[in-house]
Formats: structure tokens, sequence, C-alpha cells
């Protein structure tokens, strides 16, 4: 059987060569949720690709989906310029990120589904159908970012999940949720599954900041993946809880369903602008510390055994 192919913003290559994998950042975001706080310059989101690639990420997916300053070609170009593979997304945030009066509050399920499948199959809009007619840029999605609110999914939002749903089952590709403060995650997983969406093509994000290890356990039971990725935000708690919280799950004999991410989306979290803790804390100062609760070999599977499996492409269903 041939391997596995993941579809990165360069084309697509077999899930052996993506290395360490930061399963969710972002090297190009704008949103009205955080004003002040956009970043969209190539030279500084180089400069901190370079960095986080000498820490030793080898690949980054870039979770920035529709309408939130979503830029194919300079992700191009950061890949170009410093090496690391870069999988890029289509789909559609929670409500909070989209301004009054956006085309996505009102598109319907086909039409939002249909930009989608676009992204995947032709190339990813370069301004995100603000201007319907600008042709595709070269560079395809590779994966879907949906969102749901705190303990609820708007009916917007399910609209965008049944549309992230006809995407990743056309496309063959995973879908990552957004929970809001760790919540919702056994609701988004019933919704997906009762639209066809197989537990494996799901992976919920920012889990960790409800880390409740009974909660995840049963949640990893399910056969989603759990991402964890707010290392570094010290104003939620330590890091060593969240070690716990990892050592815990891998103990329970669920360390092939977790990923990390870092999840840096504020100008104010990146070196390049001056702030902190930037893309190479997860390899730097994170990692280290895993590697000494759980071992060599399980902190691997994180980093790179299990995203190649979240990520690889499957056939349509
Ligand atoms: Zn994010």
């Amino acid at each position: 059987m041939p391997e596995p192919q993941v579809m990165t913003v360069s084309g697509p290559v077999s899930v052996s060569s993506l290395g360490v994998v930061d399963a969710h950042d972002h090297l190009f975001l704008r949103t009205p949720a955080l004003p002040g706080d956009e970043f969209d310059d190539l030279e500084r989101s180089t400069a901190e690709a370079r960095e986080g690639r000498a820490s030793g990420i080898d690949t980054v997916v870039d979770m920035t989906p529709i309408g939130l300053g979503r830029r194919p070609d300079l992700l191009r170009a950061v890949a170009d310029a410093t090496g690391i593979r870069i999988i890029a997304a289509s789909g559609y945030h929670r409500d909070a990120h989209y301004p009054d009066g956006h085309w996505v509050h009102d598109a319907s399920v086909d039409e939002l589904a249909e930009r989608i499948v676009r992204d995947l199959e032709v190339g990813m809009h370069p301004s995100d159908w603000n201007d319907p007619e600008a042709a595709p840029d070269p560079a395809r999605a590779g994966a879907i970012k949906s969102g749901a609110s705190y303990h609820h999914a708007s009916p917007a939002e399910r609209r965008r999940l049944e549309a992230c749903a006809i995407g990743s089952r056309r496309g063959g590709v995973a879908i990552l949720v957004h929970t809001e403060i760790g919540t919702f995650g056994h609701e988004i997983v019933d919704l997906l599954e009762g639209l066809g969406v197989p537990p494996r093509r799901i992976i919920l994000a920012h889990l960790d900041r409800n880390p409740d290890a009974e909660l995840h356990a049963e949640i990893a039971s399910r056969g989603v993946y759990l991402e964890y990725d707010t290392m570094g935000r010290t104003k939620y708690r330590p890091d060593s809880d969240l070690l716990d919280l990892v050592e815990r799950m891998v103990a329970a004999g669920h360390g092939e369903r977790i990923l990390f991410g870092q999840d840096i989306g504020r100008r104010s979290m990146l070196r390049a602008y001056g702030g902190g803790p930037g893309l190479r804390y997860l390899m730097e100062r994170f990692v280290p510390r895993v590697r000494r609760r759980i071992g060599d070999a399980a902190t691997d599977a994180i980093l790179s055994a299990n995203p190649a499996r979240a990520f690889a492409l499957e056939p349509p269903g």
C-alpha cells in the first residue's frame, strides 16, 4: 500500500516527511475579536517561523480559517524561505471572529461547503471571496477548521459545522474544532458523527483549557484527537498542570489520541513583534519537561506519529 500523503501549501508530501508537527498555530491572522493584535507582516512571520524551525519544529499546521486574514501566498513564501512545512486550513471559525455584514453569517450550507471544497481541491481563495472574481492561489488547504461557542453552538455555527463536515467527507481531510474553554466536546463529536464524519477525522482544540483528565479520557475513548495547545499561557495555569494532564492521559492508555499545538493567535505572543512566548516555546521549554514525565517514545508519538495519522489524506467518503 502506498504511504499516505498530507497536503501542504507546497503540494502533497508523504506523512513520514512531516517530522515534528505543531498541530495548531498561526503565521498570519486578523480578527475583530482581537483588535490591535493582528499580524500580517511577511518578514516578521518568516523570522518567527525560522526560530520555530531552529527549535525543532518541522511542520506547522496553520489553522487560520476563511475570513481571518488567511494568506496562502505568504504561507508559501514562509515555507520557501525557512524550509518549514506548512499545512493550511479551510473552514470557518465561531461567530465572534466575523464582523457584522460578513458573507459568512448568511451563506447557505451549500455555498459554505462549496468554498471549502474549492480550497481543498483547486487552491485557496486569495482574499477569502471578498473579491469573488480573483483566481485561486496554487496552494491547497490540507485541513478544515471549525468552531463552537461556550457550552453551545449557535444556529450559524451549526450551519458552518455542517459545511465543514461535507468538506471533510468530500476532501478526506481532518476537521479541527475550536472549543471555547474546552467545553461542548461530547456534543461537537455527536454533531459531526451525525453528519457522517468518522471520529478519527475529528480534532478537538483547546481541551486543556479545562484540564479534566476524566472527561478527556471519556472523549478520547470515542476515537477523536484531543489537542493540547495552551502551554506557556501562564495566565490560565502553570505548565505543570498540563504536564500532569498529559501524564495521566498517557498512563490511562490515551497517548495516541493527543496532539500538541501552540495556537499563537496574537501579535503580542510573537517574539518577532517583541512579545512572547513565541513559536519556539513548545520545543525549547515544554517538550523537554514532557520527555521527563512520559519518556521519549510517548513524546515522539504525540509530536510526529499522531499528527501524521490525524492529518493524512483519505479517499473521499
Ligand atoms: Zn487558533
